[in-house]
């Protein structure tokens, strides 16, 4: 059975990096009729933030995906915090076996005695590496040692013993056959650290065994974390899992690494949630890097991804995030589902106090009618919506700029506003778009002015604004008093 899992630490919000390797342990998952697991890797305790779990789950849930086992939800393998098993001693007891069998020891160094060690290293030019301090002892020197540093009120870290000379290889799903030298783990890692937590590198062991997880997919920056994990499965005498490392992420404007410094990408999930971006939209823009099917198409729903998943086409290229192409995405599925996204964007408007939410309420189809006109085609998130709707419908005018005034005053410009003013006035609270669109051409045929000499000068004396959506649809939803007193004002 394939069983994946996503191991989140606690430690900050949902970043696009992690929600990506979120979405590809699912899709793996939903695709092979496998299990799905979250297990909460937060034995940093320092590092924890207070609501890091739950809003990445919510996080998670937004984007559309489920799980089978979690914390506080179910499963015969949990719990699934690593400090709820840690408190049941499930790490302590492998730490023993590891510590019993000569695989491990405990170490006393100080803080001081490792830089001193360090600084010699550096000074004769090696590369940092832990120096093992029970050379040649045998078992009973070493307890012996082990009760005189208790003595002094030392506290040992847990230490696993590096077989120097092995190769650790395997064939990444990602990345294809890799070996790392156990050399180049830079010698005797900690597998429990002097607070009697387990490390990371120990304890993603204990729990992918215990939670009988298949396959392993996670970021590219794991990689040199894998031969640690291959050893500690060695000693302990259980079968390996199968790795998979994604490709790096990539600022797209900046060709390098995607960073949480960069300023000019939002990276939490959260901040394009709270710009009205659209769940599946996300859902589809994440699933793309990294990762594309066959064919040239974009756009799919989370039920095609899940369809279509295949790891072997998981990329060893950097994936790159591309502003733009999230904004595309996410127009795309806004046309797709107007209807469903209406409430949103009215929410929008309410949001930012254009309209209140009673009045809102009372005049939904008028609403629907003003986005209608205003059209989402140009907008990439609902919240741009206020932006292209405020002025046009809402707010007051706004006072004419020079370019403006020289629409009105030109010696054409006199002409088409006067005529237009009649021509609005005269026209019943019922016309249409197409009674407007009438009594502009009227005006046309008979000054025989056409074009943006024509369109300008009606458009600035009605809004007060050069541009703006479709003209005779906009008059319909207008209020004609409002207009009215526009036009005088611009007389004025
Ligand atoms: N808690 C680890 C992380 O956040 C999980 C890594 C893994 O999947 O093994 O990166």
């Amino acid at each position: 059975e394939i069983r994946v899992r996503y191991a989140p630490s606690p430690t900050g919000h949902l970043h696009i990096g992690n929600a990506r390797t979120a979405i590809f342990n699912w899709l793996f998952a939903r695709h092979y009729n496998g299990k799905f697991i979250i297990r909460i890797e937060d034995t940093d305790q320092k590092r924890n933030i207070a609501d890091g779990e739950t809003s990445q789950l919510d996080n998670l849930k937004w984007l559309g995906l489920d799980w089978d086992e979690a914390p506080d939800f179910s499963g015969e393998y949990g719990p699934y915090r690593q400090s709820e098993r840690n408190e049941q001693g499930i790490y302590q007891e492998y730490i023993e076996a590891l510590l019993e069998k000569g695989l491990a020891y405990k170490s006393y160094k100080t803080s001081e005695q490792l830089a001193a060690e360090r600084e010699a290293q550096q000074a004769a030019k090696q590369a940092p590496h832990y120096v093992y301090e029970y050379e040649g002892l045998s078992n009973a020197e070493r307890e012996a040692k082990y009760a005189d540093f208790e003595a002094q009120g030392l506290k040992p870290v847990v230490r696993f013993r590096v077989p120097e000379d092995k190769v650790y290889a395997w064939d990444d799903i990602v990345k294809g056959h890799i070996e790392i030298g156990a050399k180049e783990v830079g010698g005797d890692w900690v597998i429990q650290k002097a607070d009697g937590m387990p490390t990371y590198n120990f304890a993603v062991v204990v729990d992918d065994h215990l939670m009988a997880i298949s396959h392993v997919l996670r970021g590219d920056d794991h990689v040199s974390n894998t031969p640690k994990q291959m050893m500690i499965y060695e000693a302990l005498g259980w079968a390996i899992p199968k790795f998979g490392h994604m490709a790096l992420i990539i600022n797209g404007a900046t060709g390098k690494k995607l960073s949480k410094r960069d300023e000019d990408v939002l990276q939490f999930v959260e901040q394009y949630r709270e710009l009205g971006y659209l769940p599946q939209a996300m859902f589809n823009f994440i699933g793309l890097l990294g990762w594309s099917p066959k064919g040239e198409d974009e756009i799919f729903s989370v039920e095609e991804f899940i369809q279509m998943f295949d790891e072997t086409r998981l990329s060893k290229a950097n994936a790159k995030f591309d502003q733009k192409k999230l904004e595309w995405i996410n127009n795309q599925w806004m046309r797709r589902d107007k209807d469903k996204v209406m409430p949103q964007l009215i929410g929008e408007l309410v949001k930012a106090d254009l309209i209140s939410q009673q009045d809102a309420d009372q005049k939904v189809e008028w609403l629907k009618s003003v986005i209608d006109v205003a059209g989402v085609d140009g907008i990439a998130y609902t919240q741009e919506i206020v932006d292209i709707t405020r002025r046009p419908f809402f707010e007051l005018r706004e006072p004419l700029t020079d370019e403006m005034i020289e629409y009105l005053t030109s010696e054409e410009g006199r002409k088409v506003f006067a005529a237009w003013q009649t021509a609005y006035e005269a026209l019943p609270l019922t016309a249409t778009a197409a009674d407007y669109m009438g009594a502009i051409r009227g005006i046309q045929n008979e000054l025989e002015i056409k074009g943006r000499n024509l369109w300008n000068p009606i458009r600035i004396a009605t809004t007060h604004e050069v541009q703006g959506p479709n003209l005779p649809e906009m008059l319909v939803l207008l209020d004609k008093q409002n207009v009215l007193q526009t036009m005088a004002d611009v007389k004025a």
